[in-house]
């Protein structure tokens, strides 16, 4: 069996026993073990501020995204090895573990191309000068520079590659080094990534540094130039945020945690159109794609009472056609859950949720063995006031279909009730309902997806997060942003109001 390391201060160190297991998601045997007991993570930490924070800050943002462009060639040429032990691990089918690697290498991808636009500089100037009194000598610059300590990411179990490279291109094109934790259950794409960008040499010393297992005392270590960006569930969130160390410095915490994300069907469209076709195909995609394992994943369906049923049956009709089995096995659309710890979240969820909503439909034939989940369909008709379903996420194959008179308000109350999202989606062509409805759900959502019959055909997706776009919600989902462009950078940037003399100040930043 094999025992992963943590590759921290320049070296592969193995942690003391006890190990923590590792899982094949389809069979449940062990394939791994790690862990981190007796790594010293403060030398790590003062490792990465030392060594690679001055390494990366001496290189301008061409520079930096050269970095990040090797460091997607490199995923793309090893894409079938990544593709392997993602099946391996966590069970993704074919399609599923090119979500994630696919994912990676192209933020990467796009980061590097940014880093190329922003030219030869290692720090940007915010906006123009100000003046702010009557002399024109005297003005006022803001400017954005690297934070001096260390980014530490930690990540969900649930896109082992994506999740590390998303956070990882916008510090490392910010100029900050990175300290990256992957959830310990799927962490052999994550391990295997780093070992392949190690031994390209693509990375300067100190700029990447790996935890393989618990976060033992890390955040105890944190300084005042450090910052926190974490995925994952709304209570380690909160264990996070609240941390002694964190709230002594105020270091920035980002955080990506649970959301009851939902999509909404205009009652303009008729079925059997372009757009009720398109909304059918996205929710299904949506409940079966990773086996229902995305944090971006659709889990309310809020639907016209008036087709409800017809949305009902065809939805069925679909997620029938679904085959859920080993994802190696050709053919095979839905593999297991990740793991055994998230098989038992998975089903205690359904099992709440089935006491609060109707079981419409229910998989059957799902293989004993492993960490399969069936893909379950629900119904609620009490709207926004229906329990447990906008207040608990089932990270899985599921989601709740919830019918409303059709008034653009009511939709925006049901969306709202989840008390915040990544993704919304809106299916309609009326430009005044759907507007209502849009404007009305922003403040609770981190994105509004809308689709239409004049892009029926070119939609990247409700669940799709797209490295140009910001990735993030309000209230529940955590209250952070990440992604966005250049916004993903400033996260590790402190923004500076500079006050001087107008010639010295346009020295200065050029
Ligand atoms: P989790 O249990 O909160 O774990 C997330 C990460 O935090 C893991 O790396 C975990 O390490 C680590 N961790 C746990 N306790 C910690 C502590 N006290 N201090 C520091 N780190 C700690 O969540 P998960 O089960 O991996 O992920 C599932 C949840 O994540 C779902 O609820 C889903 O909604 C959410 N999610 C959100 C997004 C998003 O973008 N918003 C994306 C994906 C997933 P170990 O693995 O070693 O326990």
């Amino acid at each position: 069996m094999q025992t992963l390391k943590s590759f921290l201060s320049g070296s592969w160190q193995t942690g003391a026993d006890p190990q923590t297991d590792l899982h094949n998601a389809t069979t449940g045997d062990v394939i791994a073990q790690t862990s981190t007991r007796g790594l010293d993570l403060d030398a790590a930490l003062a490792y990465g501020r030392k060594v690679g924070g001055p390494a990366l800050r001496s290189l301008t943002f061409a520079q930096r995204g050269e970095i990040l462009g090797k460091l997607a060639s490199v995923i793309v040429t090893h894409r079938d090895q990544l593709l392997d032990l993602s099946l391996q691990n966590m069970g993704t089918t074919r399609g599923d573990g090119k979500f994630d690697v696919d994912g990676a290498s192209g933020t990467l991808a796009y980061y590097a191309k940014l880093g190329q636009g922003l030219g030869e500089r290692t720090w940007l100037a915010d906006g123009d000068q100000v003046q702010f009194s009557r002399s024109k000598r005297f003005v006022g610059q803001h400017i954005w520079s690297p934070r001096r300590g260390i980014a530490v990411h930690i990540n969900a179990f649930n896109f082992p590659a994506w999740n590390l490279c998303e956070k990882l291109a916008c510090a490392v094109l910010a100029g900050m080094p990175v300290l990256a934790k992957p959830g310990t259950a799927t962490a052999l794409v994550s391990v295997r990534l780093v070992e392949l960008w190690q031994e390209a040499g693509v990375l300067p010393d100190g700029a990447l540094q790996l935890l393989v297992g618990s976060a033992g005392d890390l955040l105890s270590h944190l300084g005042p130039q450090d910052c926190v960006v974490f995925t994952g569930s709304g209570s380690t969130a909160q264990q996070i945020r609240s941390h002694p160390q964190v709230l002594r410095y105020n270091v920035p915490v980002n955080i990506e945690a649970d959301s009851i994300n939902a999509t909404v069907l205009g009652p303009d469209i008729e079925p059997g159109s372009d757009v009720w076709t398109m909304f059918l195909a996205e929710v299904a995609r949506e409940i079966t794609q990773k086996a229902g394992q995305k944090c971006t994943a659709i889990r309310r369906i809020v639907v016209p009472a008036a087709v409800a049923d017809e949305v009902q049956a065809e939805l069925v009709a679909r997620l029938q056609d679904a085959r859920v089995g080993d994802p190696g096995t050709a053919g095979t659309t839905v593999g297991p859950v990740a793991g055994p710890a998230q098989h038992r979240d998975v089903v205690a969820g359904l099992q709440q949720l089935a006491s609060h909503a109707q079981v419409v439909w229910q998989a059957t034939g799902v293989p004993a063995q492993g960490c399969f989940a069936p893909t379950t369909l629900f119904r609620s008709d009490a709207g926004a006031a229906a329990e447990f379903v906008h207040d608990h996420e089932v990270f899985g194959p599921a989601a709740t279909l919830l019918p409303f008179a059709g008034s653009a308000e009511q939709a925006v109350e049901i969306v709202a009730r989840a008390g915040g999202c990544l993704a919304t989606s809106v299916f309609s062509d009326d430009a005044a309902w759907a507007g209502e409805v849009v404007l009305g759900v922003a403040p609770y959502s981190g994105r509004v997806y809308w689709g239409s019959s004049k892009v029926f055909d070119q939609g990247t997706g409700h669940g799709a997060v797209m490295p140009a776009l910001v990735h993030g919600g309000p209230g529940k989902a955590g209250g952070g942003e990440e992604l966005g462009g250049e916004r993903g950078l400033r996260f590790y940037w402190q923004r500076t109001a500079i006050q001087g003399d107008t010639q010295l100040l346009r020295a200065l930043v050029g």
